[in-house]
């Protein structure tokens, strides 16, 4: 009887502290003038109406996809009224999509991974042995594992190496994943990469090719104390899990604000509120996690050919700067080398993707990493990586399922964006490498 009770209890307290989002809407907004995008900037800096914004304001065209609390939803809607902005709702109640999904996961038996099926969201440990597995047993000796150290939770923060083993002083690719934490589609698409890379060696001309030249970087979770947290408490977490005992109790920090490139600045794209989703940090580089990639990436920084930071959602491919207006050095290139990558997705399911400059995104992105990977030695904004290719893939969709994208999608999803990894080292090379 005692045990029975105790196991009610631990199933109740389960229960009781994994988040809902009951009558939680999602709605969208098409701005066709800039008065909307304005609007809709500032109706999400009002911070009494706890918007979620799970696309930003960017441009005239770009559509806004937000969540909307069900104690707000009549205010909201009343306020997008009164301005005359039309809106559609795209889900009605977020929670049912979330209990979708968790019955697809908790039927999934994580200890019979089979590499191959990239049919679901891992958990953190999983995906981490995942790669341990087949740096030991699938990668013919090309392979090495880099604890970068541990996240604030102690969580250990691993890389793959895949290339070379042992040290060189190859060019190399660095690709990151999950630096938010409820884009589960991001981690499962570096998974991805790292199984093309290493299964297609030997047996497909131009990985052979690639793997024989390059050395790619591939850290899966950035953020792992975040992920794992959307896993069992609140699914759409954003930021990483530290406390600096802030008076209302909020909690973490938007990782990509905590870079040291026009950290703090005061452009909009960043918040200097703990309790806001896009909150920067104390300091620049206060996260352990930007600062472990940081320690990592600036000793070998010469090395690196491209930086991609991958994200969800909205199907862009973004590049410096988001922080400033300026235009970026090599513009010409980044464009050129940003058409191929999208052309090459495109070719492969037939998704269309927006390549850019971030500053056709309106409203900036002030310490992210894209922009602190790219800045050179002495940048006015901060000195970064110096690295000339720097992107921010944000991974589909464009809306219908934001964060909640079904697990079937991770497979296509991972082909086309390995399609568009080929391709922008291709392109970079008919340019020529940087120095
Ligand atoms: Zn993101």
């Amino acid at each position: 009887m005692m045990r029975v009770l105790l196991f009610l209890g631990l199933v109740a307290l389960s229960l009781a502290i994994k988040k809902r989002y009951d009558g939680d809407h999602v709605l969208s907004v098409y701005p066709t003038d800039e008065y909307t995008v304005h609007y809709m900037h500032d109706l999400y800096n009002r911070e009494y109406l706890y918007m979620d914004l799970w696309t930003e304001p960017r441009a005239v065209f770009s559509p806004i996809v937000f969540r909307v609390t069900a104690d707000r939803y009549v205010e909201i809607t009343r306020q997008l009224d009164e301005a005359g902005i039309a809106y559609d709702i795209r889900v009605n109640d977020i929670q049912t999509l979330i209990d979708e999904e968790e019955a697809i996961l908790s039927a999934k038996d994580y200890s019979q991974i089979v590499p191959e099926d990239f049919d679901a969201y891992w958990p953190f440990d999983t995906l981490m042995s995942w790669t341990e597995d087949i740096s030991a047993n699938r990668c013919g000796g090309r392979c090495a594992i880099t604890s970068i150290g541990t996240s604030y939770e102690g969580r250990n923060i691993r890389l793959i190496k895949i290339g070379t083993q042992t040290n060189t002083t190859k060019r190399a690719v660095f690709i990151d994943c999950g630096i938010h934490a409820r884009e589960w589609i991001a981690p499962a698409t570096c998974t991805y990469f790292i199984w093309r890379l290493t299964q297609d060696y030997g047996s497909v001309a131009e990985v052979t090719r690639l793997v024989d030249t390059y050395d790619f970087f591939i850290q899966p979770v950035v953020n792992p104390d975040g992920y794992e947290y959307t896993r069992d408490v609140e699914r759409l977490w954003r930021k990483t899990r530290s406390d600096y005992n802030d008076a209302l109790g909020c909690i973490g920090t938007d990782g990509n604000r905590n870079y040291g490139s026009y950290w703090g600045s005061d452009e909009g794209g960043a918040s200097d509120e703990p309790c806001s989703d896009t909150y920067h940090g104390p300091s620049e580089f206060s996260e352990v996690e930007s600062q472990r990639q940081r320690d990592f990436i600036l000793p070998i920084k010469d090395r690196f050919i491209a930086f991609w930071t991958v994200h969800s959602f909205g199907q862009y491919m973004l590049w410096p700067w988001g922080s400033v207006f300026d235009v970026p050095p090599n513009e010409a290139e980044l464009d050129q080398v940003g058409q191929a990558i999208v052309d090459a997705i495109f070719n492969v399911h037939g998704r269309v993707y927006t390549q850019g400059q971030s500053a056709v995104v309106l409203y900036g992105t002030q310490g992210s990493s894209q922009d602190w990977a790219y800045a050179w030695e002495g940048n006015p904004g901060g000195s970064g990586a110096g690295i000339e290719y720097s992107y921010t893939p944000e991974l589909r969709d464009t809306g219908t399922w934001g964060f909640e994208l079904p697990p079937d999608q991770i497979l296509p999803v991972g082909q086309e964006m390995w399609a568009g990894l080929q391709a922008m080292i291709r392109e970079i090379e008919s340019i020529g490498l940087p120095p």
